[in-house]
């Protein structure tokens, strides 16, 4: 007989686990053991589904590398008794998160689903139950007894995406993320239509390891037009410094003003990585197309290729909790751990 998987909710906060006060009309925090009050039909759900809540519920502004190691030691405490995971989370910073945890589970071989929604559960127009149920759906998804999903991916608004492809994009469109240079892995219409092909296959043999340290001393730049060179000069210089990511335009383009190569330049000669990311919704940095890139190139600042902001800031703060030799930094980042760049 096909044995009932087992599904555990981590609820961490966020509107989708809240309800108005009928009083002031304020959003609050519902207690999330009364979730089946709410959402009756979760009871109809080929599964069983028990959940675990933070003590205190944030709201995602406030989540931080505590918290994201916090979600992943229950994973990690609780991964030999549960078939998939769904962690409830605000949507504002849920593609960040994801992304760290992304890096975080290696040798994930079980779906773990992010999900959240844009009102909240008690509300009468809510996506909030759609995208739990449809998650835990996917989250017990089983073939030829393999989970069918291996991965952290995030679910909203009928698609999964691999979630350190992901970006909010909309703060009151349904359809709040996309995944702007990776196809979503299933597409929730009358049936689950899976995506096989872009699936992460996961060696299932190999043992979790969940890496907790996070580097948080590192920067994000956004390049814009008469940026000016006092003001880079001193966010460079910023003490404890450890990785910045510049948000650079198209594909990967810098300015070839001298002073701005030579301040990048004295970073990267002090061993502090330097990746590139482009500013674009899509696409990909490519150092090769223009020679001003060239000059970066010559100097090793890291392309990010097509990761997002969120992966590239994750990426860098989990490579760099890794120690990780100066040497190798640039190769390894610029190679795919989770399927977050090409
Ligand atoms: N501010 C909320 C949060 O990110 C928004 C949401 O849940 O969608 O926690």
């Amino acid at each position: 007989m096909k044995k009932r998987p087992n599904i555990l909710l981590i609820y961490t906060g966020g509107t989708i686990g809240m309800i108005k006060d009928s009083d002031t009309g304020a959003l609050k925090n519902f207690n999330f053991n009364e979730l089946l009050e709410y959402i009756p039909e979760l009871n109809l759900l080929d599964c069983n589904i028990s959940s675990k809540s933070f003590l205190k519920p944030i709201d995602s502004s406030n989540m931080k590398p505590s918290n994201w190691v916090e979600i992943g030691t229950i994973i990690e405490d609780n991964y030999k008794n549960y078939d998939g995971f769904v962690i409830l989370h605000g949507s504002d910073t849920m593609s960040y998160t994801a992304s760290a945890l992304s890096f975080m589970l290696e040798n994930l071989s079980k779906p773990v689903i992010f999900t959240g929604s844009q009102l909240p559960i008690g509300d009468l127009r809510t996506d909030a139950k759609e995208n739990l149920i449809t998650s835990i759906q996917i989250a017990s998804l089983v073939e030829d007894n393999q989970p069918v999903v291996q991965e952290v991916g995030l679910y909203f608004e009928y698609k999964l995406f691999r979630a350190n492809r992901t970006t909010k994009i909309n703060a009151e469109h349904f359809e709040a993320f996309d995944s702007p240079d990776y196809p979503p892995l299933i597409i929730s219409g009358v049936n689950l239509s899976v995506n096989y092909d872009f699936l992460l296959k996961t060696k299932t043999s190999k043992k979790l390891v969940v890496h907790k340290i996070f580097e948080p001393n590192i920067l994000l730049l956004k390049l814009f037009p008469g940026i000016n060179e006092k003001t880079i000069n001193h966010i460079l210089t910023t003490p404890n410094l450890k990785g910045i990511i510049f948000e650079t335009y198209g594909s990967g383009n810098l300015t070839d003003e001298k002073w701005f190569l030579k301040a990048i330049k004295k970073v990267i000669d002090k061993n502090i990585p330097v990746i590139n990311v482009t500013q674009c919704f899509g696409g990909s940095v490519d150092m090769s197309l223009y020679s001003t890139n060239k000059l970066y190139q010559n100097i090793g600042i890291v392309s990010g290729k097509d990761i997002t902001t969120e992966a590239a800031i994750t990426k860098l703060m989990f490579m760099l909790g890794q120690n990780i030799s100066a040497n190798v930094f640039k190769t390894k980042f610029e190679t795919s751990l989770r399927g977050e760049m090409k």
